[in-house]
């Protein structure tokens, strides 16, 4: 089993990279703002809920996404592993993650930290916004995410560390250059 949490401040480049390696490693790609993006198109109570918090660039409840995470995971047969992407973003989301996995026998094989500078990703994101139309891609929001980031996620990478899970990943350059530096730290797991 091949778990990975690819991890990185907004813009970072999480989504792009989960692509590649689903291709390239047949793993199953778990997104968690994908999750709560369809069921905002789709009009759905628990779509309602979250787009309060997305559009407020603020995280929904730990209980709550731990629970769509966890159904997300069990509707996954016969997975030769699995890419979390926008999860876990707080530690306590670590730590449900880790007992998770533990209860099926599982745990994180790495965290590929995508490490990039601030000005680059507001950038991204405003292009990312003028381009996608993604309501929470404009400057205001993004400042926020970016705040919240700093806040409540990047302490991760510190719980990584002391787990022993922990991979830098030079985040700017061409997206072939940062998908081979994944596969390298992948392959020599
Ligand atoms: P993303 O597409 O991963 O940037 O997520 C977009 C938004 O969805 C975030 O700004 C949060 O409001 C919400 N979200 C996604 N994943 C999580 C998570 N693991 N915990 C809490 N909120 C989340």
């Amino acid at each position: 089993m091949l778990n990975i949490v690819i991890f990185g401040a907004p813009g970072s480049g999480k989504g792009t990279q989960s692509e590649r390696i689903v291709e390239k490693f047949g793993i199953n790609h778990i997104s968690t703002g994908d999750v709560l993006r369809a069921e905002i198109k789709n009009g759905t109570e628990l779509g309602k809920t979250a787009k309060g918090y997305i559009d407020q660039g603020q995280l929904l409840p730990d209980e709550l996404i731990i629970d769509i995470l966890a159904s997300t995971l069990d509707s996954f047969k016969e997975s030769k592993g699995v890419i979390f992407d926008g999860f876990p973003r707080t530690i306590a989301q670590a730590e449900a993650l880790k007992k998770m996995l533990a209860e099926r026998g599982q745990e994180v094989s790495v965290m590929l930290d995508l490490d990039v500078p601030e000005e680059e990703l507001m950038t991204r994101l405003i292009k990312r916004g003028q381009e996608s139309g993604r309501a929470d891609d404009n400057e205001e929001t993004i400042k926020k995410r970016l705040v919240v980031y700093h806040s409540q996620t990047a302490p991760l990478i510190d719980w990584y560390k002391s787990e022993g899970k922990y991979q830098h990943i030079h985040g700017v350059g061409t997206m072939d250059a940062i998908f081979a530096d994944i596969v390298a730290a992948v392959e020599k797991l």
